[in-house]
């Protein structure tokens, strides 16, 4: 049984990952400041006595010995991060800091939770882990692309100076059950605007794409990489490389949840990176033969029915 710390644990990811380490029988500390994170997403896990809940931020030291730390600790929409960009930053880079001295002191493994959003707006497609990325240091989704960004470069330094046993992915746009109803990303904004037979919202003309990987095969990844040999640090794109516009999925989810839903066209945001589709080489070679295994409707489908339910339960 490993002791194994999860940063971000009650998120939408996080809680997926701390359930699967659990039935894997681990001994699980989901670590969680509750920005976005939500207790309604772990609640099952309370009884679990191999599960511990800490409330804590990560921009303050944590102590806990443990074998494995998922670093995963930040908020991932737009809308959440831009909310306090210089808290984004700290979370990034101190959280960085404090989880890294951690990982040196009790000599644990720690998995950075890094993002597609380092290659910025990108100028290579399909991106591969080499491309540096083209990000604007200023603009509105800086303090998270830039704090990720600063992230991998303490992973790398603790590596090289402090021999501290890292491994990043590179996560590209993950959806599924458990996500935030108001967490403003485009598969939960559409999906409830379909189920509400509310106006579908594009942001722009809708050609701009992304690749939708469902979290169960994200937390697949992540656990293979995890656990690969030491030699193999990363960074690796983890997502799924079937690429569509964001067009295509509003008309996808209307077909999948019969809506009488409009779609309407709204200014684009500013610096909203136009094409998206990772590169799996990598990962496939590194991680055992890892690759998606759900694709976008079978995914679409189990999310719709959880959004279904909270809106029925009341919550959305
Ligand atoms: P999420 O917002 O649902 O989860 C993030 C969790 O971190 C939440 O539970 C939140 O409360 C917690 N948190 C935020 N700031 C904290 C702090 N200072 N201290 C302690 N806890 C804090 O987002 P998610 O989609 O589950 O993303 C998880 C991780 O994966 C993030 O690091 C994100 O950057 C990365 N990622 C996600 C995606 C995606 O598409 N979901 C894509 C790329 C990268
Ligand atoms: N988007 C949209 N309508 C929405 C929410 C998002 O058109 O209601 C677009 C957004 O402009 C972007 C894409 O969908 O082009 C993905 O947005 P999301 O916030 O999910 O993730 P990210 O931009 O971080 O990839």
């Amino acid at each position: 049984m490993k002791r194994i710390l999860v940063t971000g644990g009650a998120g939408f990811v996080g809680s997926h990952l701390c359930e699967r380490l659990l039935k894997e029988k681990n001994d699980v500390i989901c670590l969680d400041n509750f920005f976005t994170g939500d207790k309604r997403n772990i609640i099952h896990l309370l009884n679990n006595p191999y599960f511990e809940l800490v409330r804590h931020d990560v921009t303050m030291p944590y102590f806990a010995e443990v074998d494995q730390i998922y670093n995963l600790a930040c908020p991932a929409s737009p809308i959440h991060y831009q909310y306090n960009g210089i808290k984004t930053v700290k979370t990034s880079v101190m959280g960085a800091i404090n989880m890294l001295g951690l990982a040196k002191r009790i000599k644990a493994r720690i998995l950075q939770a890094s993002t597609s959003e380092v290659y910025g707006d990108p100028k290579i497609h399909p991106q591969t882990e080499d491309y540096w990325g083209h990000v604007n240091p200023i603009g509105v989704r800086s303090c998270y692309d830039e704090g990720k960004r600063c992230a991998e470069t303490l992973f790398m330094n603790y590596h090289t100076q402090n021999n501290v046993d890292i491994k990043i992915i590179r996560i590209f746009n993950t959806y599924g059950t458990n996500m935030h109803p108001n967490d403003g990303r485009v598969v939960s904004n559409f999906i409830l605007q379909a189920l509400k037979n509310e106006d579908i919202t594009i942001y722009g003309d809708g050609t701009q794409s992304r690749s939708f990987q469902y979290v169960d095969d994200l937390v697949e990844g992540m656990i293979r990489m995890m656990n690969t040999n030491d030699n193999f640090i990363g960074p690796v794109n983890i997502g799924n490389p079937n690429e569509f516009t964001i067009l295509k999925l509003a008309k996808i989810i209307l077909e999948l949840t019969g809506s009488k839903s409009k779609i309407v066209f709204l200014p684009a945001t500013a610096d909203d990176p136009t094409q998206r589709k990772p590169d799996i080489s990598l990962a496939k070679k590194e991680l055992n033969n890892w690759e998606p295994k759900i694709q976008l409707k079978q995914g679409l489908i189990r999310t719709i029915e959880y959004f279904d339910k909270l809106i029925k339960e009341g919550y959305c």
